[in-house]
Formats: structure tokens, C-alpha cells, sequence
């Protein structure tokens, strides 16, 4: 069965997450460690987070894939963003391990003008940072469309950061199907080739997951709008080759798509339907 799942809410704690995802038919999910914008993160006492572990052992959720806020920007030209994205990082890693083996994921950030050198540098100084030997938690860095001064909208850049980070067992790579279709890279027509080109570049055994959404955009628009998964330019097949793609099918895949949880739950159902599990 594969993971699928939805970003939802964190209002009411991990707990009420859990239970949400559950009832949209979901065995994974993402969720903001903190309001998206940036802003303060809900305590998790170990209590909550043991209750949490056991409902998602009894609902075959072995998987989650946290998402860090937009605002975190690693590579800001701006002393004081990057020290809050330190800031946030640590908390929100620190949080993590009480739930532990989960994945956290995160944008590589934007240079603003700095280069691209300079981001790939201040990037893998703060991973260098944070990451440290005991930890359970997998932190992953997303493929981006290149919108603006993004870092992370080519294989290459991504290459550059893991270079640069000595725990590497600990960083892997989220792959998000309108990001990379909007950075370039052709899965509506050519997936097993930009597959190819991300081993040869990256190292498919360095992807942890997926972010399933549809473009509104065609290739290489660099947008980066979401659409629904049903509509937008990537079709049913394309989609669907991603789904039961070898290198793939047993990832997380996460949608993000403009949904309410309805749309949600139909998504969902239509997925399972696409791979032959409804
Ligand atoms: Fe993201
Ligand atoms: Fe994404
Ligand atoms: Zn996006």
C-alpha cells in the first residue's frame, strides 16, 4: 500500500493531526512545525508525543514529513533572517526527536543577490551546524522551482549542498512534482530521464520523499503554483508514473495542492484509485 497523505492543519496538536489525517484516508501527512509565516511553535510534551506514536503504530503511519516555515531562509543577505532561521531550525529539530524517525523538510532558502556560491556556503553552514550524529530525524532539502534567487531548482545545487555537510546520512532530498516541473525538468513526458539525471547528479537513494502536487505552470516557468491534482500540466499519467515508479512508490507522497480537507479525502481516494488500491 503506498503512503499517501495531505498537509494538514497542526491546530490541536500532534494528537488531533493524527486523527485528522486518519480520517481523510491518509498514512502519512506533513504539517507546519510553526505557522508558515514564521512566528512561535506549539510545546509537545513527551507525554502527547508517546500518545502520538501509538496512534500512528495502530493506523500504520510510520512516516511524517514536517515542514519548516517559508520564512526560514538560510542563505538571507540579511544577518539577522538567517540567525532566525538558526533559530527555528534548531527548535523545531530538537522537537522532532520526540517523535522520533520522521523526516524534516525545508526550502534550501533564496541568496537575494548574494550568488549562488554564497548560498550553497551559508546553506551547508547551517546544516553543518545542526545536524549532529544521534539524530533520529532525516532533514531534507526540497527541490524548488528557481522562482527569484531560489536555491535548490537544479539537481546540481542540491549536489552542491549535500557536498559541503559532513552528516550526510542525515540529509536527503523531497522531491515536489510542480517545483521540478516548473524548474525545468520533464516528468510529464521524460520521467525516467529526469530520474537518471537526479541519480547521476544527486543519488536516488538520497530521496525521502515526495511532494505530489499538479502545476499551473508548464515546464521550466519557474511559478511555483500549485494546482490540483487533476487539473494543471502534468495528466493522469504522468502522475500516475510517479506514483509507481520503482525508484518512488515506497516514498511518502505528500499533496499540497489547493485543497480543503474534502478535496483532500478525494484526492486521496482518486490516487489509490490510479494506483490500483481503491
Ligand atoms: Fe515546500
Ligand atoms: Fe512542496
Ligand atoms: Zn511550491
Amino acid at each position: 500500500m503506498h503512503r499517501i497523505g495531505c498537509h494538514i492543519s497542526s491546530a490541536g496538536g500532534y494528537l488531533a493531526m493524527g486523527e485528522r489525517a486518519v480520517a481523510l484516508g491518509a498514512n502519512t501527512f506533513a504539517f507546519f512545525t510553526r505557522n508558515p509565516r514564521g512566528g512561535s511553535a506549539k510545546a509537545l510534551d513527551p507525554e502527547e508525543a508517546l500518545a502520538f506514536q501509538a496512534f500512528c503504530r495502530a493506523h500504520d503511519i510510520d512516516r511524517i514529513v514536517a515542514h519548516a516555515p517559508y520564512t526560514l531562509n538560510a542563505c538571507s543577505a540579511k544577518e539577522n533572517v538567517r540567525e532566525f532561521a538558526r533559530m527555528v531550525f534548531e527548535d523545531d529539530l530538537k522537537r522532532m526527536e520526540l517523535t522520533p524517525g520522521h523526516c524534516y523538510n525545508f526550502h534550501p532558502g533564496s541568496h537575494i543577490g548574494q550568488g549562488v556560491e554564497t548560498g550553497i556556503d551559508q546553506i551547508a553552514a547551517l546544516l553543518n551546524d545542526m545536524l549532529w550524529p544521534e539524530m533520529t530525524t532525516t532533514v531534507l532539502l526540497e527541490t524548488m522551482a528557481g522562482k527569484g534567487s531560489e536555491i535548490g531548482g537544479r539537481f546540481e545545487e542540491l549536489r552542491a549542498i549535500r557536498d559541503k555537510v559532513h552528516l550526510k546520512e542525515h540529509l536527503g532530498v523531497c522531491l515536489d512534482t510542480c517545483h521540478i516541473l516548473d524548474g525545468g525538468y520533464d516528468i510529464e513526458n521524460h520521467l525516467d530521464d529526469v530520474l537518471d539525471e537526479f541519480d547521476r547528479i544527486v543519488g536516488l537513494s538520497c530521496l525521502k520523499a515526495v511532494h505530489l502536487n499538479n502545476s499551473v505552470g508548464g515546464l521550466g516557468c519557474h511559478k511555483d503554483r500549485h494546482a490540483k491534482i487533476e487539473e494543471g500540466a502534468l495528466s493522469r499519467e504522468a502522475i500516475t508514473r510517479v506514483l509507481c515508479h520503482p525508484a518512488l512508490r515506497d516514498l511518502p507522497f505528500i499533496l499540497e495542492t489547493p485543497n480543503d480537507e474534502a478535496g483532500y479525502a478525494a484526492e486521496i481516494r482518486l490516487l489509490r484509485g490510479w494506483c490500483g488500491e481503491a
